[in-house]
């Protein structure tokens, strides 16, 4: 299998998975304070598929991507809850006019 080398400038999303060193706290407890996590560049997550933090500027492209994803698949889960409510709402409204028509 050929590998390209060089940074890929396609925007593509890259499994991540949360860091083990900070567990995605970004941080990790000093002696005094806490630190930033240098395992992840304090960002609380490494690639999946090398185990390494990624660069910052691919990082905050995956993150954005990442929160791309998650914030429309809320959207998508808030919108069908309310379509089911409202389907319910409206399916009950039919049914009450229904049994009132009397045909005169
Ligand atoms: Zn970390």
């Amino acid at each position: 299998m050929k590998k390209s080398h060089g940074p890929s400038f396609r925007r593509e999303l890259k499994p991540l998975m949360v860091c083990g060193t900070c567990r995605g706290a970004t941080v990790v407890s000093g002696v005094f304070h806490q630190l930033d996590c240098a395992a992840c560049n304090a960002s609380g997550w490494l690639c999946a598929e090398t185990g390494l933090a990624l660069p910052v500027e691919v990082l905050v492209q995956q993150l954005s991507l990442k929160l791309r994803n998650v914030t429309a698949e809320l959207s998508r889960a808030r919108q069908s809850i309310g379509g089911a409510h409202e389907q319910y709402e409206q399916n009950n409204r039919r049914g009450a006019g229904g049994s009132n028509f009397t045909g005169d």
